[in-house]
Order: C-alpha cells, then structure tokens, then sequence
C-alpha cells in the first residue's frame, strides 16, 4: 500500500478499496519498524487512528473530499494544536502549541491524517539534519549517510515511505536539498504563496513551506490544499488559487527550458552534470527548447544568504529568553543569569554560531559593510533570475554538487557544509518557487534535478516535472529493505 502515490491512495479510498484507518495502520506499523531512522520526533498513534476514523465516517456520509484519510507527516516546525512542537531543538522540548499552523489546519480540514512529527535540524538551520537535538536521521538509501537537511526527518520518512506525503520548510533550499538526496520530490512554493502561520521563524524573508512527496502530481495536490492568502501572515499573498492538477498533462513542446551557466562549476561531480544532461534530452524529446543562460551574480547567493538569514535569526530566536517559551535554566541568580543560561543550555552548537554571526553583521560597526551589502547583492541576484525569465519558461539544473555525503563527514567544517547548498539558496533569495525531482543514482545513491520558475508559476514548474515523470521511473526507486 505504501508503494502507492496519493493520487492512487485517493481513488482506492473512494473506490472503498482500504479505508483510511487500515492505511493509518500500515503506515503506523511502517514507522514502528523503521524507528532507526530516526525520522520522527513524535509519533501520534492514537489521535491519528481516531482522525482516520473521522476521515472514514465522513466518506461513508459522502462527504470526504480527494485528500480525507492521507496519512502525512508534519515537519516539526510547524505549530499542533496539543501536540508537542520542538523544532528538534533542547530549547522546545516540551513545548505544546496552543493553534495549528495554517498548513496543518488547511490540511486537517481537507481530513488529512497526521501520524505525527518529523525530525529536522535545529530550528531548520543545516543541511544534513545533524544538528537536531534528537540525533541525527539516516538516509534509507545509506544508513551511513545523511538524508540531508534541514528537512531531513520528512525526506527520509518520504523515501522509507513511512507517510504518504511529508511537509517541509524551505528558507535555503531544506526541501529540494533533502529531496535531491533521498530520490523523493521536494516543492517550494514563491515566497508568500502558504501562510507562515505558525511556522516557527526561522528567516522570515526567506521561509517558505511546502512538500516531499512521491510525485509531482501528488505535490500539486497537496499544493492544492495549503496555498491561499491567510490574513494572519502578513507576507501571505492575495492571489487566487489556480487547481495545480489541472494543468500537469499539458503539452510542453515549444516551452524555453533556461540552463544556468554558473551551475556547472568546479564543485559539481560530473556524473551529477552527466544526469541532467541525460534528463535535458528527456525534455528535448518532447519538445521543449534548451537555451544556455547566465546568472552572473550567483557565486554570491550562499555569503549572501550566510549574512540575511543569521540576521533575522538572530533577531528571530531573541524570543526564547527563558521567561515566555521554552527552556529555562535551574535556580538562576538573577536575570541575567536566566536569560545567559537558559539560552546558553537550551541551544545547540549551529543555532548559537548563526545567532552569533547574525548579532555581529547586524552591530553599529559592521551592519553597512556586511547585512546593508547583503541586501544589496540579494537584489542583484534576484535582478539575474528576473531577467532569465524574461526568456524562459523555466530554469533547470542540478539541486546539489553531489549525492549524500556521509554522517559526520562535514560536521567540523560549516563553510564546505553551507556549499552544499550552492544551487539552492540563491532561489530563497529571489523568492521563486523551486522543485527538485529524483532524475537518477550515482553509485546507488539518487541525485536531483532542480526546477525552478517565475513568480506564481508553480503549475507551469508542475507541469514540467509531471511530463518528466511520465516519461522516467527514478520516481518509482525505493531503497533497499523499503520496498
Ligand atoms: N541549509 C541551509 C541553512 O542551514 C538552509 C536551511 C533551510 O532551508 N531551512 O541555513
């Protein structure tokens, strides 16, 4: 059963070929076997059964619509009602959210099934999902290595097919990243396209949710569900909400496909190059025209992204002194004392050396030299990618330089860490949506091809990555012990 898409799980609900309680029992069943993952950070046995039971009752009234009865995973930054929210970070331990997130609520009233929440690194800084206070996840593919991050607890559970669908957050590429690594689909939505609602901030001029999923067709349905104007977000876009299915089939001949030069760099494994090159003929095969582009200001999205995000982190977290949330620290002898120490026990290492670099960039002395020329290169980097599309439909390339590293092979160094996002972060920076979709293995280990597009033009970037997956089965591969 956990080899089938959403899609297929929607029409055997409704055919009332398995009921969502059988299905949350599977998947339930799955989690418990492959604990050592180490995917989740909460399991909700219990209110998922009786969710399932709901979404069940309200099939039998005719009442369910495509999506009542999907069991699905949470990424643990986002806010559930009565449901611990720890961000993977000592700080939110036990921290219980008063409110669902938007996201999690949209998904609750489509009668979704949440079988509980996914690891990820602290407070979604990292690529490898090494720096969770629960441990690091494993990566089905290679239980050595890294499922990437920070999504990573959702890219893993989606790829050991542990839920039907998982959510992520994307501030420097923690969906596609992780989805590149693990053979799955990861989408991230414009900047503004899904509420931020009860999202725990990270960055919040670049976080944006949204999915890992098995396909594309099913990222456009889930798409479907979480986007929309949310006035309690005051980033949320007011656009209207297009059906993201409607226009997966259609007929890309005569579309322009863009090919960043400046993806091709030396720190790229050829044989990552080699697969999008094989995947460009995919495409060329139906129809689709490649032109080379350039986006001369590229090499400086990850110093650029490594100035704005600790800045607003660091401005972010100053929430958790101690007193309103979270941790706090034994028998402090004064204020001072509480707020030094609760901060200094309940964050981790990578946490406090964001918070660190963000306070410095943002000081009297230095904020014009390194955060006012940061945002000034972020406006240059989005200038590059708005005049790319001013001649492309869509924009393509690899998601990362290579297929997942191993556990503890970059955790000493954070700046050959911060590059595996080279070909990610500069899309945060602009604002575009992005995807990455499994398009092949290097020594058994999957690789991504990333799919970026326009402002709001998440369909045209569906549609290219559904026609791809009509055409290859990378998307079908699970890994060994999994199937
Ligand atoms: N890896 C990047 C970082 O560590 C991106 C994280 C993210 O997108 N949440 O900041």
């Amino acid at each position: 059963m956990h080899t089938k898409t959403i899609a297929e799980l929607s029409r055997m609900l409704a055919a009332g070929e398995t009921s969502s309680e059988e299905l949350t029992r599977h998947y339930l069943e799955r989690i418990r076997a492959h604990a050592d993952l180490n995917a989740f950070i909460t399991v909700t046995e219990e209110e998922a059964l009786a969710e399932a039971r709901r979404a069940d009752a309200l099939r039998r009234k005719g009442e369910a619509g495509p999506l009542a009865g999907i069991p699905i995973a949470q990424k643990d930054i986002f806010c559930t009602d009565g449901v611990k929210t720890t961000c993977a970070s000592k700080m939110l331990e036990n921290f219980i959210s008063p409110y669902d997130a938007t996201v999690v609520e949209r998904m609750k009233r489509a009668g979704m099934v949440m079988l509980g929440k996914t690891n990820m690194d602290e407070f979604a800084m990292g690529s490898s999902n090494e720096t969770s206070y629960f441990g690091p996840v494993k990566n089905p593919w290679d239980k050595t290595r890294v499922p990437g991050g920070s999504s990573g607890g959702s890219s893993a559970a989606m790829a050991a097919r542990l839920a039907a669908a998982t959510t992520g957050t994307d501030t420097g590429g923690s969906i596609r990243q992780p989805a590149a690594l693990t053979n799955t689909t990861g989408l991230k939505p414009t900047y503004g396209r899904v509420s931020r609602y009860g999202m725990i901030a990270f960055a919040s001029s670049l976080d944006q949710a949204g999915t890992i999923t098995a396909t594309a067709e099913d990222a456009a349905m889930l798409l479907n569900v979480i986007a929309g104007f949310d006035e309690r977000d005051s980033t949320s876009v007011d656009k209207p909400v297009p059906d993201y299915t409607a226009t997966l089939n259609d007929d890309i001949a005569g579309l322009v496909i863009g090919v960043p030069k400046e993806f091709f760099d030396d720190g790229l494994d050829p044989r990552v190059a080699e697969c999008v090159r094989e995947a460009l003929k995919v495409y060329e095969r139906l129809g689709a025209k490649i032109v080379d582009v350039s986006l001369p200001n590229l090499g400086l999205s990850v110093p650029t992204y490594y100035v704005v995000a600790p800045a607003e982190c660091s401005s972010n977290l100053s929430r958790f002194d101690g007193v309103r949330f979270g941790y706090r620290c034994e028998n402090p002898t004064s204020l001072e004392d509480l707020y030094k120490r609760s901060r200094g026990e309940g964050f981790g290492a990578e946490v406090k050396r964001r918070i660190m670099t963000g306070t410095y960039v943002l000081s009297a002395g230095y904020y014009d030299a390194y955060y006012l020329k940061a945002q000034k290169t972020r406006e240059l980097i989005k200038e590059d990618f708005c005049r790319a599309f001013e001649k492309v439909d869509v924009l393509m390339g690899p998601t990362t330089p290579t297929a997942a590293f191993g556990i503890g092979e970059k955790t000493d160094d954070p700046i050959t860490m911060y590059l595996n996002d080279i070909y990610v972060n500069g899309v945060n920076l602009a604002g575009m949506p992005g995807m990455s979709i499994p398009m092949g293995f290097i020594d058994g280990l999957p690789v991504g091809l990333q799919i970026i597009g326009n402002y709001f033009e998440e369909a045209k970037m569906l549609n290219f990555a559904h026609r791809y997956q009509r055409e290859t089965d990378w998307h079908t591969k699970l890994p060994k012990g999994f199937e």
